[in-house]
């Protein structure tokens, strides 16, 4: 993320350009970012919501917790593999596509001293209201996203995941919220409310993809249904210790 300044000691830093940063993942966006979203340089097909609950790594605290609230951040290239978490603007050539007009989360970070960057986790972090009104993308996006929030809730899921192996009626519960989540990505394009592509803004990642944060392989079926299958109990334990 940096060939860039270090904005706690102004000193040019000695980046190498390997864009090492750049692979574990595009930056969240904050506050300050907000022009990039009013000024077209950021649309919604360039990002991926991470919702509340949803799991994830904490550096600090090395274990997977529940994020406390949302975060919006630069996602990776369309198409590309589950666990490719590559910035969409880094180039072959390990260039920044939006060289000059990055977020502050690359503005901040520099590899060799990341505590810029850990200052401003969780500070006026962009949620995806924020970032939709910056966007002048339609208000009632703001309706979708808390319609398919009521049912498709990441508390839910964290509460059903560790009982579905035992609990037939947790097993099923679990599915339903994962099937509502498929149907409702598939009704909002044939509504056209939304580009498939913006999708992943809009209502963040599918549950298709991220239950695999609680040990679960979830794949559709000729049959229009969805198999799981527990490949790991790793994940869950750790979220409960
Ligand atoms: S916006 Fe540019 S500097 Fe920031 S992660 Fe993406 S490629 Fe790297």
């Amino acid at each position: 993320m940096a060939d860039l300044v270090n904005s706690q000691t102004h000193k040019k830093a000695e980046c190498r350009r390997c864009g090492t940063c750049c692979r574990k993942g595009g930056p969240a966006l904050h506050g300050p970012d907000a022009e990039l979203l009013s000024g077209g340089i950021l649309r919604a097909r360039d990002l991926c919501a991470f919702r509340a609950g949803e799991l994830v790594r904490d550096e600090t605290l090395e274990r997977i917790v529940p994020l406390p609230g949302e975060l919006v951040k630069i996602a990776a290239p369309h198409g590309s593999r589950p666990d490719d978490w590559t910035c969409r603007f880094l180039t072959e050539k390990n260039l920044c596509f939006i060289h000059g007009t990055q977020p502050i989360e690359c503005r901040a970070f520099y590899c060799e001293a990341p505590e810029a960057l850990l200052a401003l986790s969780g500070k006026d972090s962009l949620d995806r209201k924020a970032v939709r009104a910056l966007l002048k993308a339609p208000e009632w996006w703001d309706e979708l996203m808390d319609a398919h929030a009521e049912h498709c809730a990441y508390g839910a899921l964290t509460e059903l995941a560790p009982r579905i192996a035992d609990d037939a009626e947790a097993r099923r519960a679990f599915l339903e919220i994962v099937e509502y989540d498929r149907a409702f990505r598939e009704l909002a394009v044939e509504k056209k409310a939304a580009q498939p592509d913006e999708l992943d803004f809009l209502l963040g990642r599918p549950l298709l993809r991220t239950v695999i944060m609680y040990g679960l392989d979830a794949r559709p079926q000729p049959d229009g249904g969805i198999s799981l299958v527990q490949t790991s109990r790793n994940v869950r334990e750790e979220v409960k210790e």
